[in-house]
C-alpha cells in the first residue's frame, strides 16, 4: 500500500444515484470501488472468518455491526493502490469516527465528501424501480443502473424481485431514518462536503462531480 492514499466518499439519500456516481468515478479515476453491499456480499460467498461472522447477524435479520463492517471496509482498504471511493460507508457518526481510525492506521485520508442531495419525488421515483435478486441479492435499479436482460439478474439470470422496503410508504419512513442518522454526518464532513444536485441525468450529475476535481493532481496527470 502507498503511503497518503486518497479517498472519496459520497453521502447522499437513498436513491440519489451516488452508487452509480461512485462507480463512474471510481472508473474514471482508476480507484477502488468499495461498495459495503459488494464487499460484504463478496466476503459472505468466499466464506472468509468475517464474512462468515456476518452472515451470523444476518442469518437472524440483523444488522451487521458497525466494528465487523469496520474489519471488512479495512482489508479492503489496504488493498487500494492508488486510491479508494466508498459508496454506502460511513452512514452514522459512529460509523465515520471508527473510519477514521482505520484511516489514520493504514496512513489513508479521505480528500472529498461529495454529497449527492436530490428532492423526495425523484428518490421516490428511483427508488420504486429499485430490484434485487432472489440468489445473490445483487441490487439493480431499471432506471439507473439496468440489468442488461430485462429484470433479470446478469450473474443469476432469474427473475428480480422488489423488495417490501422499496415500496413507496416504506421508502418515506426510510427518508426519514436516513435524514436523522445522515445530519451529523454533514457536520462531522463539513469542511470537505461539495453538495452536488442529484436530480438531473446520470451523465450531467457526473460531469459536475468531475469539475471539482480539476485541481487535483490525479485529474492533471490524467488529462
Ligand atoms: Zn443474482
Amino acid at each position: 500500500m502507498v503511503e497518503g492514499v486518497k479517498g472519496i466518499i459520497f453521502l447522499g439519500p437513498p436513491g440519489a444515484g451516488k452508487g452509480t456516481q461512485a462507480k463512474k468515478m471510481a472508473n474514471f479515476l482508476n480507484y477502488s470501488f468499495i461498495s459495503t453491499g459488494d464487499i460484504l456480499r463478496e466476503e459472505v460467498l468466499k466464506q472468509t472468518e468475517l464474512g462468515n461472522l456476518a452472515k451470523s447477524y444476518m442469518e437472524k435479520g440483523k444488522l451487521v455491526p458497525d466494528e465487523i463492517m469496520l474489519r471488512i471496509i479495512e482489508k479492503n482498504l489496504q488493498d487500494s493502490k492508488t486510491g479508494f471511493i466508498l459508496d454506502g460507508f460511513p452512514r452514522t457518526l459512529p460509523q465515520a469516527k471508527g473510519l477514521d481510525d482505520i484511516l489514520k492506521k493504514n496512513n489513508l485520508v479521505i480528500e472529498k465528501v461529495f454529497y449527492l442531495n436530490s428532492s423526495e419525488k425523484e428518490i421516490v421515483k428511483r427508488l420504486s424501480s429499485r430490484r434485487v435478486c432472489p440468489e445473490c441479492k445483487k441490487v439493480y435499479n431499471l432506471i439507473t443502473d439496468p440489468p442488461e436482460k430485462d429484470e433479470e439478474c446478469d450473474l443469476c439470470n432469474v427473475k428480480l424481485i422488489k423488495r417490501a422496503d422499496d415500496e413507496e410508504d416504506v421508502i418515506k419512513t426510510r427518508l426519514e431514518v436516513y435524514k436523522k442518522d445522515t445530519e451529523p454526518l454533514l457536520k462531522y464532513y463539513r469542511e470537505k462536503i461539495i453538495e452536488i444536485e442529484g436530480d438531473a441525468s446520470p451523465e450531467d450529475v457526473f460531469e459536475k462531480i468531475k469539475s471539482f476535481l480539476k485541481e487535483d493532481d490525479y485529474y492533471k496527470k490524467k488529462n
